[in-house]
């Protein structure tokens, strides 16, 4: 409770709470059974949960249907150029580092076009959340295959069958220079979806989370055996890793330790993929060098000084 002075008012007032609707915008226009609805449900509870200030919480994006993202949040955001969400994120949390910045990027957005951007922003480690809204096929575009689309779909691009092996973005992360956070899981397991996406927000770095999202418009019969299987994935659980009550534990009937710290066992358990689909935190580590603290430092200045200088310059272009 805030309390004022007693000479000037003896009211007591609540301090500012937020509710979801206070990060909710437009009605999503995502297609009905689409993952990007309960996606969107878990990162506005938690920004309720986490009170983020809606002023002070960034969504950028680039193009696709999951980069329509921004438009549902009632927060900043940013819906911008194919391929280029990291860019424009890195450069959002450099100049105001007291910022809040999501990026959200789509498996063509990520891994295609934008797949230089995806690499170096690994290594800059900046302190961000960036959630791949990987459904492995271009889905705005009505069915082209994409970076993720298993060998042998059918497509517009590939009538009789893709014909290369997909990315596995899990692994192509796990080998970067200074990653620092990888963790999986799906769109239709909505506590676990919840709980690697708060894990993700409270790592100091950067946090890559690929979520493995329906498209029941063009990749129905892609998705729906896994979603109907529960042999069809796999939890990574370990006390460091996220963590289920027992009620979401119960949900899996396949459970595998990983310790988080190991990047080699890491790297191993992505390669999992083949078999099943393995979700939970594969790999973190907060020691990491960031290059959101490095360029204040390097500046030599603080970083409220940093936040002051551009506002001083935006105002300058203030009508
Ligand atoms: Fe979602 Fe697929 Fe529809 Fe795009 S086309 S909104 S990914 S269901």
């Amino acid at each position: 409770m805030i309390s004022l002075k007693p000479d000037f008012c003896d009211i007591e007032l609540p301090e500012q709470q937020y509710s979801i609707e206070d990060y909710s915008s437009s009605k999503a226009r995502w297609c009905s059974g689409c993952g990007g609805h309960t996606i969107l449900n878990s990162v506005q509870k938690l920004c309720t949960e986490e009170q983020l200030p809606p002023e002070k919480t960034v969504f950028v994006s680039g193009i696709g249907c999951s980069s329509r993202f921004p438009h549902y949040m009632k927060t900043y955001g940013f819906h911008g150029l194919h391929g280029r969400a990291f860019p424009v994120a890195s450069g959002v949390k450099f100049r105001r580092p007291d910022l809040h910045v999501f990026i959200v990027t789509g498996d063509g957005d990520c891994c295609s076009i934008g797949a230089g951007h995806w690499v170096h922003a690994i290594r800059y480690n900046m302190n961000m959340v960036a959630l791949l809204f990987d459904n492995s096929i271009y889905g705005l575009t009505k069915k082209q295959t994409s970076p993720t689309s298993p060998l042998g779909t059918i497509s517009n691009t590939h009538p009789t069958g893709s014909v290369l092996p997909p990315i596995n973005p899990i692994q192509a992360t796990l080998g970067l220079p200074n990653v620092s956070f990888v963790a999986q899981t799906v769109d239709w397991k909505p506590k676990h979806l919840y709980a690697t996406i708060k894990k993700a927000y409270e790592h100091k770095g950067l946090s890559f989370v690929r979520i493995v999202q329906r498209c029941p418009i063009w990749m129905k019969d892609s998705y729906e055996p896994t979603v109907k299987d529960p042999d069809a994935i796999t939890l990574l659980h370990h006390k460091d890793g996220i963590l289920l009550d027992e009620k979401g534990m119960k949900s899996f009937r396949h459970v595998v330790e990983h310790d988080p710290s190991n990047i080699v066992k890491a790297r191993e358990v992505a390669e999992l993929v083949k078999e099943t689909t393995p979700i939970g935190l594969f790999y973190q580590n907060e020691n990491n060098s960031r290059y959101d603290e490095y360029g204040a430092h390097n500046l030599g200045i603080t970083k409220e000084e940093r936040i002051n200088a551009i506002d001083s310059m935006m105002d300058r272009y203030a009508i």
